[in-house]
């Protein structure tokens, strides 16, 4: 056996591997330095082998002769994008760990036209001189959530007038509401929350007290803004009363926070927004309220009765909102902080706004979606048109990707829900039919390792021992890929 100092010798060079046919064709592609790392990973590899004792003379020679694949393996995996689509067959329209909302067709056009060169973002073309971008989307915002959109918007629908739960309606007027736009709903509250609170007291039910995705706990973002939190009530019971008793000269602000990811049943009580805004009122304290999702659709239309909208909301008086850009409104990571004027005024011109701000491609998407709502032109938000697909629609598509399926897998079509998700209401569900996969010789865990390791992957459902795929979140152009990838997947 030779010694292993020979073994070495018997490497190539990296400029002889570059020279070599097959991995010249990769230099061609992907250019002569991304080539030449993985022929140095490549290279690597070999030499811990043969440190190691496993490589004689015989085997390296095999492994020589696999060099130019193994190097374009690793290139695959070097150039490859790690943030990739994947298919959600979960069901769970607003998955936070898929990406939230997918944005529409003209929210993408407007990042291209918008991002892909100069813009006016700050830059107002009627003086020539430095403008504003909170405008873009603010002109929108005002549109959306002014009275006479909520006229339109219960007008337009065949149901009855969102009930206005108090006539007094300081945020909301002919002007509409203010908005600014931030990084996302946490730093809404935290630029809130320090704007209208620093140093002083903060009043919130203990019921409230959420913490949404295992990051953004209220009693946190409270710490950091440098408000204090003063805790009202039970986790179960909270009255009016316990507001009122907390009020002190300290006292800044009352918050009320949507219970987003959990429900509280049984021996309950909350106040209701008119008890919490007519207390506000009489103490001349800010009513705020962190509503998490803050539809500007209204759910009613797809039979989800307990999401609160933000301009019922504000209607109600309260004066400042927050809430998600990519949750039920259906577009880009965003905060969004939309209320009264002067104290929205107040928190465009805190120092921690320029910190949380969002750039031009944000803007962008925001103000393409938002123009899909006020054109009322609902089915272009891919959130809001995967909300309302109808059961028999998804089971026709279901039919045809079983029919497809072959004799591989056992394919059962099942009733099921779709999860609306994103911290939206825990009980927000939709009626839908899955496809339960199983077979004998993969278990259920290994075929969704399988839809996982797909060039797509295909993020799917487990439960009970079968694979459960939701159409309602694969869009429809992707039905096909789905059947070829479970092709693909099948144990022959
Ligand atoms: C989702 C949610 C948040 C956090 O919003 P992000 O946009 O994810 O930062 C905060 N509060 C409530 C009530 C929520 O539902």
């Amino acid at each position: 056996m030779r010694r292993q100092a020979d073994l070495y010798r018997e490497l190539p060079a990296i400029d002889e591997l570059l020279r070599d046919a097959g991995i010249a064709e990769l230099v061609a592609q992907e250019g002569p330095s991304a080539v030449a790392d993985a022929c140095r990973a490549v290279l690597g590899y070999l030499r811990a082998e043969i440190s190691a004792g496993h490589l004689d003379a015989g085997k390296l020679a095999l492994a020589l002769s696999g060099i130019p694949a193994a190097v374009e393996k690793e290139l695959c995996k070097a150039v490859r994008y790690s943030l990739r689509p994947v298919i959600n067959a979960t069901g769970v329209v607003l998955h936070t760990n898929l990406g939230r909302a997918p944005l529409s067709a003209t929210a993408l056009e407007h990042i291209l036209e918008a991002a892909g060169g100069y813009s006016n973002l700050e830059f107002d073309l009627d003086s020539g001189e430095r403008g504003s971008r909170d405008v873009h989307v603010d002109r929108l915002f005002r549109r959306l959530l002014s009275d006479e959109s909520a006229e339109l918007r219960s007008s337009g629908r065949a149901r009855a007038p969102v009930p206005t739960q108090a006539d007094h309606t300081p945020a909301v007027s002919q002007a509409g509401s203010s908005t600014i736009v931030v990084n996302n709903n946490a730093a809404a509250v935290l630029l809130a929350l320090n704007t209208l609170a620093e140093g002083s007291e903060v009043i919130v039910s203990r019921g409230e007290l959420v913490e949404i995705g295992g990051s953004f706990r209220i009693p946190d973002v409270m710490g950091k803004s440098g408000a204090i939190l003063r805790e009202v009530g039970t986790t179960n019971r909270t009255r009016i009363a316990d507001y009122e008793r907390a009020i002190n000269e300290r006292t800044k602000l009352l918050l009320r926070v949507h219970r987003s990811n959990f429900q509280i049943t049984g021996f309950t009580e909350q106040p209701s927004i008119a008890e919490l805004v007519a207390l506000a009122q009489k103490h001349k304290l800010p009513l705020m309220e962190d509503l998490g999702s803050g539809a500007l659709f209204d759910l009613r239309a797809v039979g989800i009765n307990d999401e609160p909208g933000v301009l019922d909301s504000l209607r109600a008086g309260v004066l400042i909102v927050t809430y998600s850009g990519d949750k039920l409104l259906g577009g880009p990571q965003a905060g969004l902080i939309s209320g009264r004027e002067d104290l929205v005024k107040k928190m465009r011109a805190n120092s921690l706004f320029r910190a949380l701000r969002v750039d031009k491609l944000i803007y962008a998407a925001l103000e393409a979606t938002l123009l899909s709502y006020v054109k009322r032109d609902y089915a272009a938000i891919p959130v809001l048109r995967t909300m309302e697909v109808p059961k028999t629609e998804i089971a026709r598509r279901a039919q045809g990707l079983v029919a497809k399926l072959g004799k591989s897998f056992r394919a059962e079509m099942v009733e099921g829900q779709s999860l609306i998700g994103g911290g939206s209401a825990p009980a927000a569900t939709l009626p839908t039919i899955l496809i339960a996969l199983s077979c004998d010789s993969l278990s259920a865990d290994q075929i969704a390792a399988r839809l996982r390791a797909s060039d797509t992957p295909v993020i799917a459902r487990v439960e009970e021992g079968r694979v459960l795929l939701d159409l309602r979140t694969v869009l429809p152009a992707q039905d096909q890929v789905l059947s070829q990838i479970l092709a693909q997947i099948a144990p022959v």
